[in-house]
């Protein structure tokens, strides 16, 4: 049985943590427009040039844009999906909902990462990642164990994203409230809507999602 789900928040919420952690758990396949588009601009794409300097300001890139990545990944099919980052638009919304149609797959569920803005922008201002295998980090809260070295892999290339500053979190956060939100509404009506508590620690967060999942989705360990 596969499932596929949206992880729904704004930037800062969890998303791409709780994805990862899925990722190892379940064996789904994390499908994050966000690290597509840094992927097609770190490899110099005619597409990466042009959503370059949108993504530094923080606005959204256009919906055509993310389609058409979307759809171009669900094509290579998998086991099941989380949806990291998309649909940010109501038009990415109705996008997706024929795309899942046009394949054959269902959307389960759309897990709703609620957390307040002043979380939001603490947690924005001292993240970084590892380059190498994506670990992510906090200068506060989740530091390397040593300093510039990561924990997991033992990569020196650790990294913060260019639109991690508060100018472009700010409108980050007002294309969320404007664009993003209304998906709230739109996914709640379709009986697909599940809140969690995104501020909680992470392992709670991640047994909240476990709990809206179903649970044949679980790779069986054989234990
Ligand atoms: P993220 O890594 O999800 O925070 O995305 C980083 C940036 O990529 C966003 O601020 C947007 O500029 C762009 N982006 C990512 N996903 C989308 C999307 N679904 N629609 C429009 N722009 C997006």
């Amino acid at each position: 049985m596969t499932i596929n789900i949206i992880l729904l928040g704004p930037p800062g919420a969890g998303k791409g943590t709780q994805a990862r952690k899925l990722v190892e758990e379940r064996g789904l396949v994390q499908l994050s427009t966000g690290d597509m588009l840094r992927a097609a601009r770190s490899s110099g794409t005619e597409m990466g040039k042009r959503v370059a300097e949108v993504m530094d300001r923080g606005e959204l890139v256009t919906d055509e844009i993310v389609i058409g990545l979307i759809r171009e990944k669900l094509s290579e099919g998998g086991n099941g999906f989380i949806f990291d980052g998309f649909p940010r638009t109501l038009a990415q919304a109705d996008a997706l909902g024929q795309l899942l149609d046009e394949t054959g797959m269902v959307l389960d569920a759309v897990i709703e990462m609620q957390v307040d803005d002043e979380a939001l922008v603490r947690r924005i201002t001292g993240r970084y990642t590892c380059g190498n295998c994506g670990e992510v980090y906090h200068d506060e809260t989740k530091p390397t164990a040593k300093h510039g070295v990561c924990d997991v892999c033992g990569s020196t290339d650790l990294r913060r994203r260019a639109d991690d500053n508060e100018d472009s979190l700010k409108t980050r956060l007002l294309e969320y409230y404007k664009k993003t939100s209304p998906l709230i509404g739109y996914y709640y009506a379709k009986g697909k809507l599940a809140p969690v508590d995104g501020l909680a620690e992470m392992d709670e967060v991640a047994r909240q999602i476990g709990r809206v999942l179903p649970v044949s989705s679980e790779i069986a360990t054989g234990t």
